[in-house]
């Protein structure tokens, strides 16, 4: 779907975007002249049409390379998606030209306020009304595609006595500090820092919904939906090392192999239905499931990697795509949704239902 020469100029950085040794600048501009940020994103709107399905595929055909150039895109897309989705045109027409270009990073500061809709925890950052908009502070303790040049995140903001709303920030706000990159087990160079806010005056421009109760729910099964277009490109890359293996003694792996390609392709589709459908709006369950499986796969297939490679695998000379590909697949748990955070929701709608 994408040219072939993002394809090879991923798999030359691959190791350097994961490592952190390259500068991580050139990902978006790379991915907007291979026309990837307009995915889904409607004609009028300067986009390359199609729909949420074309950027999730997209999104695992770049994982399939580079798990930290497909995390940075499922940012730049998400935050693309919450414009999309926003009642807020002026915004949109002010800020989606320049994403859908790269020239500026859009950051997904979201994941509190999805653990905040789960009941999980509180909103990290608190607002007061003034007459122009709101005064802020708080803190966001990781976020990534906080690119150095500039960028702007989506955040969800409590404000008490009226409820929480979701606003863009951007990054030259004054008030709002940016950490140094947080040092990590991989992904390095996908600009993830904290967010430090301290009396930061946002004007109403900066609205993206009102209502941040009615628009979380809204925007998560593109949210998550294409997040999981990360496992999927993961998954099938290394089920593809893993065939180059096959032959001689690595033979008797071939069933679990097939078994794994046969979950993938199915889980990939129901994903694919469910979003084309709109179901999983009001079926959110459905899709937890389907990114705990998604994970579960992932998992899977990086450790039958490993066993069809053998020794080589562990040897720095000839390795190094696999102990990328294991240090990535790391990320797949723990990104939120969390895997302990679906399983704790899934129980507890499991006890709602059984009461
Ligand atoms: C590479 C990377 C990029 C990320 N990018 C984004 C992003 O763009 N947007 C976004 O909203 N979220 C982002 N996250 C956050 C991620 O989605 C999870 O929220 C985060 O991993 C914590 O999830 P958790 O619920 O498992 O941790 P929790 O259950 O909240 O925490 C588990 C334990 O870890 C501790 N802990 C958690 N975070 C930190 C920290 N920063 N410093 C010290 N201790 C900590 C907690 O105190 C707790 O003891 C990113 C995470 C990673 C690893």
């Amino acid at each position: 779907m994408l040219n072939s020469s993002l394809g090879q100029w991923l798999d030359a950085q691959a190791d350097h975007l994961d490592c952190g040794d390259c500068d991580a600048e050139p990902v978006l501009a790379r991915l907007a002249a291979a026309d990837a940020l307009g995915l889904g994103v409607d004609k009028g709107l300067r986009g390359d049409a199609g729909g949420v399905v074309e950027a999730l595929e997209g999104i695992a055909e770049v994982a399939g390379h580079s798990l930290t150039a497909a995390f940075v895109f499922w940012g730049q897309r998400a935050f693309i998606e919450y414009l999309l989705q926003s009642d807020n045109a002026a915004l949109r027409e002010r800020l989606l030209p320049d994403l859908l270009a790269g020239r500026l990073a859009g950051a997904t500061g979201l994941s509190n306020a999805m653990k905040y809709l789960s009941g999980i925890e509180a909103l990290g950052l608190e607002a007061e009304s003034h007459a122009q908009g709101w005064r802020l502070k708080g803190r966001l303790p990781w976020v990534t595609n906080l690119r150095k040049s500039g960028f702007v995140v989506a955040a969800a903001i409590d404000l008490p006595g009226r409820g929480p709303f979701v606003a863009a920030l951007p990054g030259e706000l004054p008030g709002l500090e940016r950490s140094e990159d947080l040092a990590l087990l991989g992904l390095q160079s996908s600009n993830t820092a904290a967010l430090d806010i301290r009396d930061a005056s946002l004007g109403r421009e900066w609205l993206l919904a009102e209502d941040a109760r009615r628009y979380l729910p809204q925007v998560r099964p593109a949210f998550l939906g294409l997040q999981c277009g990360m496992s999927i490109g993961l998954a099938r890359r290394a089920l593809r090392e893993v065939e180059a293996h096959l032959g001689g003694s690595r033979s008797v792996l071939r069933a679990e192999r097939a078994a794994l390609v046969d979950d993938l392709r199915q889980a990939g589709k129901r994903l694919e239905e469910g979003l084309v459908a709109g179901r999983f709006g009001t079926r959110p369950a459905d899709l937890f499931g389907l990114r705990i499986r998604l994970a579960e796969i992932v998992a899977a297939a990086v450790q039958l990697e490993l066993q069809a490679s053998g020794g080589k695998a562990y040897l720095q000379a000839h390795g190094g795509g696999f102990a990328r590909r294991w240090r990535e697949s790391a990320f797949v748990p723990v990104v939120t949704p969390s895997l302990v955070q679906l399983r704790t929701e899934l129980a507890r709608q499991a006890g709602e239902d059984a009461a």
